[in-house]
This record gives structure tokens, sequence and C-alpha cells, in this order.
């Protein structure tokens, strides 16, 4: 069975170990956001990207959720002392990634292409698409301004109430999306934030209109447990732009364009659009992921 996954970066990477192990490797591909790219210390940085690319490769820091295991900061802590830019993390390890990306997009190389080589140099057999090769910026609209994506969520702590999400730049689907949307067997959400990971996803046009005029089963994983996220903000944007947080609001997120909401056992009940599948939805380590994306492909069989 062949599956699509859009996904976020840590509760998109954490599901999809859990996914490649119950489905094979090969017979999934990894559709990322890029709404949360950033520049820093003029490295090109590509968050989401990185959590899929450094879980599937075994590479990642299991506590933190993001970033490489055994990371020290030695490089960050010389740019502090020299009144650099060093608000946003990046770790010794992870900078000499954030370095080859640099230079090839300098050079020309589409981001597509450079993900696909840094895949394949870290022997990850999985398919990790960004969503478009083109620039696509996420904007937060709160009551303190208007602020681009990581200076709302690092820098400011996404201690601001969000009103609106904005999404800059036209978008065309990187290479090999759409093919990989038609080729599916399954098209599956993850426990991704549905407005600022699954959102800048679905602001690619051609992506949204795929999986409009899907003929596969669609499925989303709810990123909330018992109405609370796990970590991160997706709860309070839930209850203030949808005005809730049950699997009824969740959904809403994704109108037309799921079949299926996988919730957690501790959700509340309620009247759903679609499908409601129930499952222990919390990955608390690898097995629980592979068993949470087992439920996901019966769900969209
Ligand atoms: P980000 O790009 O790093 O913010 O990552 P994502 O958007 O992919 O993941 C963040 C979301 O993952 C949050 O809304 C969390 O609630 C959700 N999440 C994290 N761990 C889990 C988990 O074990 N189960 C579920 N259902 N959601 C999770
Ligand atoms: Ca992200």
């Amino acid at each position: 069975m062949s599956v699509a996954l859009l996904s976020g970066g840590v509760g998109g990477a954490r599901f999809a170990c859990g996914l490649v192990e119950a489905a094979g490797a090969a017979n999934v591909t990894v559709v990322g956001n890029v709404g949360d790219d950033v520049e820093v210390l003029g490295l090109a940085v590509s968050p989401d990207l990185d959590s899929i690319l450094y879980a599937l490769a075994g590479l990642h820091d299991e506590e933190r959720g993001w970033g490489r295991a055994g990371e020290t900061w030695e490089a960050l802590a010389t740019v502090s002392a020299l009144g650099g830019e060093d608000w946003f993390r990046l770790g010794d390890r992870d900078l000499g990634l954030h370095l080859v990306r640099t230079q090839a997009l300098r050079a020309g190389e589409p981001l597509s292409a450079v993900t696909a080589r840094l895949a394949r140099a870290l022997e990850v057999e999985t398919a990790i698409l960004p969503a478009t090769d083109d620039r696509l910026r996420t904007w937060l609209d709160t009551p303190a301004g208007s602020f681009p994506f990581q200076e709302w969520f690092v820098a400011r702590g996404h201690r601001d109430e969000v009103d609106a999400v904005r999404f800059e730049g036209e978008a065309a689907p990187a290479p090999g999306v759409l093919d990989a949307l038609a080729a599916a067997d399954a098209i599956v959400i993850a426990p991704s934030n549905p407005y600022v990971s699954i959102g800048p996803i679905l602001a690619v046009p051609a992506i949204r209109a795929a999986l409009e005029r899907r003929r596969v089963p669609a499925v989303a994983v709810s990123p909330l447990v018992g109405g609370r996220a796990v970590k991160g903000p997706a709860d309070r944007m839930l209850a203030r732009m949808a005005g809730g947080t049950t699997p009824e609001h969740v959904a809403g997120c994704y109108a037309g364009l799921i079949d299926a909401l996988v919730v957690d056992e501790s959700d509340p009940a309620g009247p759903l659009a679609v499908r409601r599948v129930v499952a222990r939805t919390l990955m608390t380590d690898r097995a629980a992921s592979r068993r949470l994306a087992e439920a996901v492909l019966e769900a969209s069989a």
C-alpha cells in the first residue's frame, strides 16, 4: 500500500517513523511543510524537512523532538559572544546540513533536489519532498502585530494569540508531489498543527485541488489528545480561530479534504462530518507510533 503523508515537524516526524515501519520505507512519500523555513546567519534552514529527515535517518533527538541527538552548541555560543544573531537555536551537527543546503540553493539547485540528495546521503529510503520549491512563508496576525512564523514561534515563544494565518508567495507543487498524491492508495495528514504545519502545504493551490479531487481515502490524525496539544500552540489556535478543540473543530480545518479523522480515546464524542476512528494517538515511543500508523492504514483500506 503506497501512502502520501502531509507533515509538519515534530508530530509529523514522529508519525512518519511509525508509518515507515508499518507501510515499508519505499511505500511512503512525505510532503513536508516549508512555511516556517527561515534564513538565519545567512543559512537556509528548513526546520520541518530536517525534523523528518533526522527522524527517518535515526539521527534525531528523541526528547527534544527536533534537531540531532548528541548535539553540541559551540558555534552558537561563539555567535552569541560575538554579538551575532543567536535567537534561533542551531546546533553544531545541524549546522553542517544547513551549510550544504545553503550552498546548493545559492548555486541554483531546487530545494526538492537538495532534500533528495541529503536523504540519499543519510540512507533514507523514504522520499521526502518539500511541498514547493518556491518561496512560501507563513505569517501570523496577532494583537501585537504581524510576524513571520519563526519570529512569532521562537523569538516571541508563540505567546501572542493568533487571529489569522497568512501565506506569502505564489507556490507551485515541487516535482513529484502531485505524482505522489495521484499514485497513493491513501493520503494521510499527520498529527501536525493544522494551521501552521499543514495549512502552508494546503496553501499550494494545486495540492489542495489534488486532495479535493482525490479518488482514494484521505485520513487525518488529530494533533490533540483530550482536547489539548501534546506540545505547542495548536489547541490555543483552534480555540481562538475555530471556536473549540473538539474533533469537530479539528475536522473543520480539513473540510472537504478528508474522509476520516483519527482521534484519541480521551477526546469527546459528538457529531462529526467525517468518519471517526478512535485510537491511542499519543506517540510515547516508536512502538506507539507504529500502532497508530497501523490504525491509520486500516482506516484507509
Ligand atoms: P512542528 O512543525 O515541529 O510544530 O510539528 P508538527 O506541527 O508536525 O507537530 C506539532 C503537533 O504535534 C502539536 O500540535 C502536537 O499536539 C502534536 N503532537 C506531538 N506529539 C504528538 C503525539 O504523540 N500524538 C498526537 N496525536 N499529536 C502529537
Ligand atoms: Ca514546523
